[in-house]
């Protein structure tokens, strides 16, 4: 009987390639090892995701050699990553991809081997040269191409490679190395003593700067670059002149992460209050009994959920689990990981996307090993290996970071989150100040437990909300985007040494129509989004459903005839700051100023040392940042927020509202914040300045129920791309009557434009399907194959320059 293994390719192919296993390999293969196979017209390296015994019906080439020892994922993590490929319509190959760290990926080298056929007699002089050159010396293709260019045996190398007298074989390429840094030690025959000795004889001049930095790094010694004091004295002219002078040297060792530095204090642990211990207590108590559990810890900001999450982890630990905790990616700040390695420690590895790629790899292992039982981290952090797994938590359960849009697999971690810890009999925690309509649906439903912190810890007092009505505010009661009242509260805080924190959007495409008189902004009838301006056409545009019509003349509203265009090119806010406060240290803080690693780190660190005082940014300043010295807290523009063309932009901007007053008044400054708007009778706006979370999610509820938006329904969102407007549009036409024909009653959105309609030199057209939320993998699997089927008979490949991406949950 032979063996067979279905291999899952790190391509957007949604299928498994069956390969038979020679008899000498037989014994090794086992599921979730990378092997090498035969691919079309060249090798690939795969990931065996079945072995069995059902013979296919093709003749099938055979597995050419198994790359792992032990396999590289878990069963767990195999049906996981199997489990997202069905559900969010992507390929098992990039699930595993999406899975792994970038070192244990699909990535190889090539190299040359003489082929077994080879027979060594037959050769000519030439060829036994080659031959017994590459036999010495492993080679890779690309050393070889190199080697025998331009020499005489160039043209026989090529034959040889051609005849396949040569093969090419792969092997997988860790391409990471780990980083290290200098450490300084005694170069040879000198020590600390023979320094002293040196420094007292009279032949030294104390005033050199070199002498007097081997006094200092003498008693240091041996220290590490980094932990070299911050003191001109050991610039690097005087590690230079100390070398020449022959005192000391250097060697190269393993750079030590980050969070080694910080503080262990296991029994700084802090006593939980009442309200605390009781949401801690049911948690604990699906920890003890290995059960599959749920909860959703509904606690408002800086009622401690951190704190119960430690518990709950600490229990977990004493249990020999292990646990993930996820995190925003922007939330992974210093002053996070910190609380949580002071009383775990070493116990603790670190995942996100500012790390190397050796350091992930390490942290990976680590993990995957047992030595490291708690994995922190973004989204991705979710596929962590660890151990015996017991719980996963997920910080701000809402946030939007929690989705991957692009590439596939366009995964959500709460779901994902919820279905590993099924699989595990974990426990999972969702915590959030403002839940997700989808996890307080969870919870009215019985699908997870509700526990609520209502008081902030030590009765600390949530910020008052003014919101500012920017109509009241006319000529000179502006100060360019700044109403006078925020203006004053500014120049007031300023003047006491308290810092602002100020929040700007700039999403400058989405421009929208307002009414300066009454404030509105016009909605779809067809959708009750907001309708979007596209200035070339004049036209006002529904992004869901492809309604459309000219621009409004007077206000639908209040009939005013001030009409006026907002949101696009929003005035630079950093410059008109910087004419209004020019006294003032100002940080911006946005994905530019950030993008480069450890930028992000040392903004927060400038500001929280007090060395700027206005924060200015984008939505990346609403989270999780804690400045006692904050007192002022600006939202320069929230109609923005509001006119987002998503029926999700309320609560989008209901929750950044929450966040972003949650950041004054942390310290025993009482903080107020101002939201600048001019639609302030905005029930939502209403419910943040009240903190009133339920009042707002009721009228949410009400809103979308009706509508079939999520949470009542699954939006499935097709994005269709090309570069000819034309059969971009067909396409999507085409596609739309490919799902009607599957399920005549399913209700469709669109087709239409995206919100961003042409991205890339490319046109994006959109078609969304509602589905029923209770239907799983399976049936969503099944329907989008069908309609892709449909859609692409019915195409006949004419549209086949559109790229279709298929979106699960796109919206929620
Ligand atoms: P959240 O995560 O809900 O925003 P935090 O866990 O950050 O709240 O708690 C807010 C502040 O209150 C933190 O400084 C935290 O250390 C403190 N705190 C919370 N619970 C306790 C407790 N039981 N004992 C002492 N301090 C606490
Ligand atoms: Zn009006």
């Amino acid at each position: 009987m032979s063996t067979f293994v279905d291999v899952a390719l790190p391509a957007a192919v949604r299928r498994q390639f069956t390969y038979h296993v020679p008899d000498e390999l037989e014994s090794k293969v086992q599921e979730g090892q990378r092997v090498w196979i035969p691919f079309r017209n060249y090798y690939a390296i795969g990931v065996i995701v079945r072995v069995h015994d059902q013979v296919p019906s093709f003749k099938t080439k055979p597995v050419r050699k198994v790359l792992d020892e032990e396999p590289l994922l878990s069963k767990e993590l195999l049906e996981l990553t199997g489990w997202i490929s069905k559900f969010y319509f992507a390929s098992w190959g990039e699930t595993i991809q999406a899975a792994l760290p970038a070192g244990l990926n699909f990535v190889s080298r090539k190299y040359l081997k003489v082929s077994d056929k080879v027979d060594t007699a037959k050769l000519n002089s030439e060829e036994e040269e080659i031959i017994t050159e590459l036999r010495e010396n492993k080679t890779t293709l690309d050393e070889a191409k190199k080697r025998w260019k331009g020499t005489g045996l160039n043209k026989v190398f090529n034959k040889m490679l051609k005849s396949k007298k040569l093969e090419i074989w792969e092997e997988p390429d860790l391409k990471v190395s780990v980083s290290t840094e200098r450490e300084w030690i005694w170069a040879e025959g000198r020590t600390a003593d023979g320094a002293m000795n040196f420094l007292d004889s009279n032949e030294v001049n104390e005033s050199l700067k070199w002498t007097k930095a081997l006094s200092e790094i003498s008693n240091l010694i041996p220290i590490r670059q980094s932990d070299l004091p911050d003191d001109p004295l050991f610039n690097s002219y005087s590690m230079r002149k100390l070398q020449d002078e022959q005192w000391i040297t250097f060697r190269e060792v393993d750079k030590r992460s980050d969070i080694e530095n910080l503080e262990f204090d296991p029994d700084s642990i802090k006593t939980l209050n009442d309200d605390q211990q009781q949401a801690f207590e049911k948690i604990g108590a699906s920890i003890q009994n290995s059960e599959f559990a749920n909860y959703l810890l509904f606690g408002i900001t800086g009622s401690g959920k951190t704190e119960v999450y430690i518990h709950a982890l600490k229990q977990v630990i004493e249990a020999g689990k292990g646990g993930i905790v996820l995190v925003p990616e922007i939330a992974l700040t210093p002053q996070t990981v910190s609380r949580f390695y002071r009383i775990f420690g070493d116990k603790i590895a670190l995942l996100h996307s500012r790390m190397s790629s050796a350091e992930r790899l390490q942290a990976w292992k680590d993990l995957n090993s047992g030595k490291k039982k708690i994995a922190i981290g973004p989204r991705s952090a979710v596929f962590a290996p660890v151990q015996n797994l017991g719980i996963i938590i997920l910080d701000e359960e809402h946030d939007s970071s929690y989705k991957q849009m692009d590439p596939a697999p366009r995964y959500h971690a709460r779901e994902t989150a919820i279905v590993r810890a099924q699989k595990n009999n974990a426990a999972v925690i969702m915590g959030s100040a403002t839940p997700s309509m989808q996890a307080l649906n969870m919870a009215a439903k019985g699908k997870c437990k509700m526990l609520e912190l209502r008081n902030r810890h030590a009765d600390a007092v949530l910020p008052d909300v003014e919101i500012v009505d920017l109509k009241q505010y006319k000529g000179k009661a502006m100060k360019g985007e700044f109403s006078a009242s925020l203006f004053i509260a500014m120049e007031e805080a300023l003047k006491r040494k308290e810092q602002i924190i100020l929040l700007y959007n700039r999403r400058g495409y989405a421009s929208y129509l307002q009414c300066e008189d009454c404030g509105h902004i016009p909605e779809s009838p067809e959708s009750s989004v907001s309708l979007t301006f596209h200035k070339r056409k004049n036209l006002l545009m529904d992004h869901y459903t492809g309604y459309a019509r000219r621009k409004d003349s007077a206000c639908e509203n209040c009939g005013s005839p001030n009409l006026k265009v907002q949101g696009s090119g929003t005035q630079n806010v950093e410059e008109q700051l910087e004419s209004l406060f020019p006294e003032a240290n100002i940080i911006r803080f946005d994905r530019d100023s950030t993008s480069r690693k450890g930028a992000h780190e040392r903004i927060l660190k400038e500001f929280g040392d007090g060395k700027a005082d206005i924060l200015i940014g984008t939505q990346l300043v609403a989270k999780g940042l804690d400045f006692p010295n904050v007192t002022v807290v600006g939202v320069v523009n929230a109609d923005t927020e509001l006119a987002f063309p998503s029926f999700q932009a309320t609560e989008r901007m209901y929750q950044l509202l929450s966040q972003v007053s949650g950041r004054s008044g942390r310290g025993d400054k009482p903080g107020t914040v101002y939201l600048q708007t001019r639609q302030p009778e905005n029930p939502a706006l209403i419910f943040a300045k009240q903190h009133d979370h339920r009042g707002f999610a009721r009228q949410e509820m009400e809103f979308r129920k009706p509508l079939y938006y999520p949470p009542y329904s699954r939006l499935i969102k097709f994005e269709l791309k090309s570069s000819d407007e034309q059969k971009v549009n067909r396409a999507a036409h085409t596609l739309k009557r490919s799902a009607e024909q599957v399920v005549p009653d399913l209700p469709v959105l669109g087709p239409s434009p995206a919100a961003i309609p042409w991205i890339n030199r490319k046109y994006v057209w959109e078609v969304t399907l509602k589905i029923d939320t209770e239907k799983g993998g399976t049936y969503i699997e099944m329907l989008l194959e069908k309609v892709m089927e449909v859609y692409e008979k019915a195409s006949k490949g004419k549209w086949s320059s559109v790229r279709v991406n298929v979106n699960v949950d796109a919206i929620q």
